[in-house]
């Protein structure tokens, strides 16, 4: 897969590159010019990554439109670096049987970090995109940025030691942050749920600490791309990715490409307005789908129907998030009051779904994120039908709503597809 990308990568030489969009996600065509083995490399690479059942020499040549010999000589360095193996061969019934050429999803590994208010999670994925380890930690003290960081470097390398992979076999760590990000500066810049997080240079500081190359990304954005790499719209060229955690956003594939704005911090959807009799929002208006759909007023809700106890803790978003488990349960167990909040919450969720849906004329929205996992099985059922009837384009096509294929990882999962697309994209 080649996604578009505004990404802010540092490597082991300490050399920054800020990337420009490279465009469709489609397969590239290569070039038979010279100097041009490393865009060439990974145009094969992902047709070879992309057939899943392999292909022959012929046929990535007919696929990728360059010479055979090129490919030829392409597949032997791809050989050499142990990314693909000969695994087998086709007779297409005259001539030679093809030798089968496959990706070896175990040569290479990314890792990948979501540094979500409430918890960072971290995971290690294989060549393919298959998740190998996992795991996530609640932070305590999440306004301590340095406290933060040093226990990212050595979660990291609990990770990569309990996988027994060795260090050379990652290729790099992609970092999925709530925006704003500084991308050519590869900084997190004052994100409102992390008050103590003033311009951190996460890049060069990850860089430092791990030696690996580093690309950060906005959360939604990562998102998005782990849809499509390995969840659940694999092959959708329009969709869109609705986040629900500490803060909501939106991730958005058009046309086949990742959209990410002009400073990669696309998808501020927080200031749509989902309910007029919704809950006073920071920007003044009201009910704003970030304030109406956020887990903060959720919990309030629930604690004014009753459904919870009210806590000291109850204005701290990083708790509320939390909570939102303990009012799921309590719906499963079939309390109609908890049944009542999550169905008000929905209502407002399916007026933003239509809006998404309307704005960029897709089929599909895929909703994740911490907020909405333990909601999902009571929001779904809701979702459908609200959103079938509201879709102003109905006529035309359905919108289908769906909850993400990758579980509360999808942030962390989209941060190591960051690093996985850097490999497989072809940039002339
Ligand atoms: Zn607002």
């Amino acid at each position: 897969m080649a996604v578009g990308r505004e990404s802010s990568t540092i490597g082991k030489t300490g050399r920054r590159e800020a990337r420009l969009p490279a465009g469709s996600s489609g397969l590239r065509r290569g070039s038979n010019l010279e100097h041009v083995a490393d865009f060439n490399d990974s145009v094969v690479l992902d047709a070879i990554r992309r057939s899943r059942t392999g292909s022959s020499r012929a046929e990535l040549t007919a696929e990728t439109g360059l010479a055979a010999q090129t490919v030829s000589d392409v597949c032997q360095r791809l050989l050499d670096q142990g990314l693909i193996a000969e695994t087998g061969t086709t007779s297409t019934g005259f001539g030679r049987p093809r030798r089968t050429l496959e990706l070896v999803p175990a040569s290479r590994y990314a890792l990948g970090i979501h540094i979500d208010p409430a918890t960072i999670t971290y995971v290690l994925l294989d060549l393919s995109g298959n998740l190998v380890a996992h795991f996530s930690r609640q932070t305590s003290s999440p306004q301590d940025a340095d406290v933060i960081l040093a226990g990212m470097t050595s979660a990291l390398d609990v990770l990569l030691a309990g996988s027994g992979i060795e260090q050379d076999r990652i290729l790099g760590l992609g970092i999925a942050a709530p925006g704003p990000i500084d991308i050519a500066g590869g900084v997190m810049v004052d994100p409102p749920h992390l008050p103590g997080w003033h311009r951190v240079e996460l890049v060069d500081r990850l860089h430092q600490a791990t030696g690996l190359p580093v690309v950060l990304g906005k959360d939604v954005t990562a998102a998005v791309v782990a849809e499509r790499w390995a969840g659940a719209a694999i092959g959708s060229s329009d969709f869109a990715f609705l986040y629900l955690g500490t803060g909501v956003g939106v991730g958005l594939v058009n046309g086949d490409i990742v959209v990410r704005g002009r400073s990669g911090n696309a998808g501020d959807i927080g200031h749509l307005i989902v309910d007029v009799d919704g809950p006073p929002c920071i920007c003044g208006q009201r009910g704003c789908l970030g304030a109406a759909c956020s887990p903060l007023f959720l919990i309030q809700e629930a604690v004014a129907a009753g459904v919870l106890p009210a806590s000291p803790d109850d204005g701290q978003l990083v708790q509320a998030v939390r909570r939102v488990g303990t009012l799921c349960r309590a719906a499963d167990d079939g309390d109609e009051r908890a049944v009542a909040v999550l169905h008000q919450s929905a209502r407002r969720l399916a007026r933003a779904i239509t809006t998404i849906g309307g704005i960029l004329d897709t089929e599909l929205v895929v909703c994740g994120g911490p907020a909405w996992a333990p909601a999902a099985h009571h929001y779904l059922p809701l979702l459908k039908p609200m959103v079938a009837q509201q879709f102003v384009m109905r006529e035309i096509h359905g919108l289908n709503v769906v909850g993400t294929a990758l579980g509360a990882d999808v942030a962390a999962i989209g941060a190591a597809c960051l690093i996985l697309d850097e490999r497989f994209a072809a940039r002339p």
